[in-house]
Order: structure tokens, then C-alpha cells, then sequence
């Protein structure tokens, strides 16, 4: 069967990662009427698969990225305003290794970036020795001194969701579970095909611009867009975390360097675990069959460990999880080192006279999504109805308006819920703001929550996702809305399964066919 809407939309977004999230989002804030279709669960692609930084990324001064730099690190204090409960600060270690980068290196590379962008809230760096300083205790002995820097952490998944309920907030319409197939140029507008990804019912669509951020699958995506071929090459880059128990006391997380000339990051990862990561390595396969290999994970253990007092084994690898840069080439970097590819972005546009455009994104950082979509914006300009300006660099995100701080905000939830368990509480407010409270509705008590699943993951809290947030599987729910599939058991897996296999029964939100097939865990 066959629904059409009628009339066109200004603008059709293809893939719910967060650069189609952000650009669905700034679009509906300029009063352009937006459809955005992501084939599986949002975020499901590359975006929860990030290591989770948003930074200017000091390893990019090495490859005179400076404009890269400069540009995220100016996001990096716009999203800590736009999504303070998503994007916090984090103190960063990096031990000094003789015969590595020598320590002038260092010292100039962190003094540009301290000084690249304005830096408002956060601490400038320091030379430290570890013999009296507290990150210098879970270190080996010979680590003498370093460096601590500051830059942030944010919950990518969790961004994506918020730039969804942005654009939705400004009117946009989200389909999850719709597959782009096709879209042919119509005169003024783009007829465009989908196919829900679990009833294979068709939906025809049509709107005047369309964008393809379709991450890794851009070609592919591309290639089903009439009269667009896309002569870029994508290098497909995987790169692998794990995660073990908490490693070390304390907020900081390490930047260390590795023996072939590379950095990995160590962070407190959700309270009680700690995230290692990431790797650089060529992916030929297609995107969605990404894993993490053996080799990478002992490369992970032997860097780690020639740092930290106490060995991390393999057995202490509670998760793991996998996902590819979309990087392209430029000029004759093909063979070059992987990880100097740029990690900036691109646009490629196309249109027929002025009209129909296609935006397609290349590449892109989580940390420049907003920015990313600004530009997008701006290229697409010329072939809209006038919008109005912008507003994301001001707006603040569903759940980001917390008053002062979050510290106040918990303290205020405090008050209000003092029944609610400490690290509960925390993490409610860490994942959605102050929409924490319309979560909590008029609850009293810990029973008021419903059926409790395991952990601290309550029935009302499922029920919201499902409600608010386009939740349908446990792996939505347990690996990109929350990161509770880190605690919950087996059974209670099941039992989450079960319960959402009932609640599909119920009539869904957004048009969003029932029943969905398990995804793949993240
Ligand atoms: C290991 C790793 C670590 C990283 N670390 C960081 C970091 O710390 N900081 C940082 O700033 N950046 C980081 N990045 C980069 C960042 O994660 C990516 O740039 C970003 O997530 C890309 O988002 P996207 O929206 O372009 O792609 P995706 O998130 O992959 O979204 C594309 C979406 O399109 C959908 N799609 C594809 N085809 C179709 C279709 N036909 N119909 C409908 N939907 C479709 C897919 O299902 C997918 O959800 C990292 C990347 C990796 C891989």
C-alpha cells in the first residue's frame, strides 16, 4: 500500500544520525517544514559509537588542522550552554613518554590549543608531576610528569535524540525505521520513496531540498537520489572501544600515547566502568557488519597497561563496541596514515536550475554537528522560501534548560523527589535534563514507578522512552537511550523484551510501525 502526503515539504533529510539530526533540527527552527527518515534506530550508525569527546582534538594540530580545531573547540562552549546535561567538562592527563613527542611539543601544542577559541569555563592547561598530583597514583612509577588539559565529554547517542526532539519541538516530522529508496526529480520537487523497515509498507513523500546524511552509506544513499552521482571516494575507518570496571579514583580520564606514534583515550565511563579507545583501522566490509577484532583489543590492553599500575586483562572487558569514520580523501592522502585523514566535513550540492537541490555531507566530527548544520543551512539557502535565521548557536535542547548548572538542577530534583535513589536521580538528570521531571510526572514513591526491570530501570522510565523518544527494542533502550545494558542481567533483558512486546500492541507515537526486530546491541 501506497500513502502520499500531499503537499511538498521544504525539505527532506535521509539517515538519523547526528549531523541528519542537527540539520532536521536547525531547518525546523527556521520555519522550514522537515521530514527526517533514519532506516534503523537513531543513532544506531555512527553516532553511538563515538568516543564520546567533544574537543578540538589535539591530535589534529599535529596534522595542521588548525581551522578543525579552532571551529570545534567554538562548539565545544556553544553545546556545553545548548546541552549542559549532555556535554560536560573533563579534566584530561597526558604522561609525558621520553623518546615519544618530545615535551616542547607538548607544551606548544597545548598552549594553542588553550588559546585557539575563547575558553570561558574551562581551566587552562599545566605541566603536572605525578609525584603531587592525584592522577599521578594509578600511573607506573616511571611516569614522572605530564600535562592536564581540559576538554569535554558528551553522550553521543543522547545528543542525536535531543537534536530529534528539537526539530520536533520546531514541527518537524521523524520517521523511525523508514528506509530512503529512492527519489526522482519532478519538476519543481523531489518525488521521494520509502519503505517502513519492518512492514515493508511503502511511503511516498515530496519536498524541494533534500539531504543526504547518511554517514558511512552516503554513496549508497546517493546513488538512489535521480541524476546525482558522487564521484568522492569514502575510506571507511573503524575504530574499536572497550570497557572494563573503573579503573582509578577520580573524574580526570588519560590521553596516552601509543608505541606507533598514535593517542588512546581512557575515561570513568558510566560511574563504576572505565572506556578504552580507539583504534584506526581500514574497514572494507560494509558499515553495518562493523565488529571489534581480537588483535584490537590485546593492541588496547598492551598500550594501556604500560601505563597503569594495575593490568587490565582481557577477562575485566565487560563491552566493547565498534563503528566507522566516514573520512574521505583529499588531494593524495589515500595512502597516507589513517589517522591523519581529515575528520572535517564537506558538502557536495546539486540541483537542476536552481531548483531541486541535493545536499550531501561528507565526513563530519559529533563535536561540529550544530556548526555542520549552520553551513548546510547556509548552502541550501538560495533554493528555499526565505526562512527565518538561525538560531541553534542561542537555542538551548530539549532538557537543557536547567537553570545555573546541573549541580543546582540535582539539587532541585533533590528537593522534589527525595525518594528517588542518589545515582538514580544523577543519571535521570544526566540523560534527560530537565525533561527528568516530566519523566517523574507525579510520582511519590520508588512504587509509583511501576515495574522495576533491573538496576535502577523502571517501568515509567521505559514507557517514556517508548512515548517520547522512539524507543521499541531493548537494545534502544538498554545501549544508546541509556547505557543500562552495562548492569542489567540476562533475565532482565528478557523481561524488558517481553514487556516491549506487549507495549507494541499499543498504538505507537509518530506513525512508527509495530512490531520491530531485536537491532544489533550497539
Ligand atoms: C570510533 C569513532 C570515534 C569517534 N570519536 C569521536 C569523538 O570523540 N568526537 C567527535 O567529535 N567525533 C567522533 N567521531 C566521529 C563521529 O562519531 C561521526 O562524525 C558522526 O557520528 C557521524 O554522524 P553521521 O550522522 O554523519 O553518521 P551516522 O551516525 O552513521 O548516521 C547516518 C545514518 O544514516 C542512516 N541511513 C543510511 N542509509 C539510509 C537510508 N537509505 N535510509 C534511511 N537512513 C539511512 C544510518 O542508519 C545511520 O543511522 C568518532 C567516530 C568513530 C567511528
Amino acid at each position: 500500500m501506497t500513502t502520499a502526503t500531499p503537499d511538498p515539504h521544504d525539505l527532506f533529510v535521509i539517515g538519523g544520525g547526528i549531523n541528519g539530526a542537527a540539520v532536521a533540527c536547525d531547518a525546523a527552527g527556521r520555519g522550514l517544514s522537515v521530514v527526517l527518515a533514519e532506516e534503523r534506530d537513531f543513532a544506531e550508525g555512527t553516532s553511538s559509537r563515538s568516543s564520546k569527546l567533544i574537543h578540538g582534538g589535539l591530535r589534529y594540530l599535529e596534522t595542521y588542522d588548525f581551522r578543525l580545531v579552532r571551529e570545534a573547540l567554538r562548539e565545544r562552549e556553544i553545546l556545553m550552554a545548548r546541552t549542559p546535561h549532555l556535554v560536560w567538562p573533563i579534566r584530561l592527563v597526558l604522561p609525558h613518554v621520553p623518546g615519544l613527542r618530545p615535551l616542547w611539543m607538548i607544551r606548544l601544542g597545548l598552549l594553542l590549543y588553550d588559546h585557539l577559541a575563547p575558553r570561558r569555563r574551562l581551566a587552562p592547561s599545566e605541566t603536572i608531576a605525578f609525584a603531587h598530583h592525584p592522577a599521578g597514583a594509578a600511573l607506573k612509577p616511571e611516569f614522572r610528569r605530564g600535562f592536564a588539559y581540559s576538554d569535554c565529554r558528551g553522550d553521543d547517542a543522547r545528543l542525536v535524540i535531543a537534536n530529534l526532539l528539537g526539530a520536533e519541538q520546531h514541527g518537524a516530522r521523524i520517521l523511525a525505521r523508514h528506509r530512503f529508496v529512492a527519489a526522482r526529480r519532478d519538476g519543481e520537487v523531489w518525488d521521494i520513496q520509502l519503505e517502513n523497515a519492518i512492514t515493508a509498507e511503502r511511503l511516498a513523500l515530496r519536498a524541494r531540498a533534500l539531504v543526504n546524511a547518511a554517514g558511512p552509506w552516503v554513496i549508497a544513499a546517493g546513488a538512489a537520489i535521480d541524476g546525482v552521482g558522487l564521484k568522492r571516494r569514502l575510506r571507511l575507518v573503524k575504530g574499536s572501544h572497550i570497557v572494563v570496571p573503573r579503573q582509578w579514583e577520580g573524574d580526570h580520564g588519560y590521553y596516552l600515547q601509543t608505541r606507533d606514534g598514535r593517542t588512546m583515550e581512557a575515561f570513568p565511563f558510566e560511574d563504576d566502568f572505565t572506556s578504552i579507545g580507539t583504534t584506526d583501522q581500514p574497514w572494507e566490509e560494509p558499515a553495518e557488519r562493523v565488529r571489534i577484532a581480537d588483535r584490537e583489543i590485546d593492541y588496547m590492553l598492551a598500550e594501556v597497561n604500560r601505563y597503569f599500575r594495575k593490568p587490565v586483562q582481557r577477562a575485566d572487558v565487560v563491552w566493547s563496541y565498534a563503528g566507522v569514520r566516514p573520512l574521505f580523501e583529499v588531494g593524495g592522502a589515500r595512502d597516507s596514515d589513517l589517522s591523519t585523514l581529515t575528520r572535517d566535513y564537506s558538502f557536495d550540492i546539486d540541483h537542476r536550475d536552481g531548483r531541486t537541490p541535493v545536499l550531501t555531507i561528507f565526513g563530519g566530527k559529533l563535536t561540529t554537528h550544530r556548526r555542520l548544520a549552520e553551513d548546510a543551512l547556509a548552502k541550501l539557502a538560495p533554493f528555499l522560501r526565505p526562512p527565518r535565521p538561525g538560531a541553534t548557536a542561542q537555542e538551548v535542547l530539549p532538557g537543557g534548560d536547567l537553570g545555573p548548572d546541573v549541580e543546582s538542577f540535582e539539587a532541585s530534583l533533590k528537593r522534589d523527589f527525595p525518594w528517588l535513589l542518589e545515582p538514580q536521580l544523577r543519571r535521570y538528570s544526566r540523560l534527560y535534563g530537565a525533561r527528568a521531571r516530566a519523566l517523574l510526572g507525579s510520582a511519590r514513591a520508588l512504587t509509583d514507578l511501576g515495574t522495576p526491570f533491573g538496576a535502577d530501570l523502571y517501568q515509567r522510565e521505559v514507557d517514556f522512552l517508548i512515548e517520547t523518544e522512539w524507543a521499541r527494542t531493548a537494545d534502544d533502550i538498554l545501549w544508546r537511550r541509556t547505557k543500562l545494558g552495562l548492569r542489567l542481567t540476562a533475565a532482565a533483558v528478557d523481561r524488558l523484551s517481553t514487556y516491549l512486546a506487549a507495549a507494541k500492541k499499543q498504538p505507537a507515537r509518530s506513525g512508527d510501525p509495530i512490531p520491530l526486530p531485536r537491532s544489533d546491541g550497539g
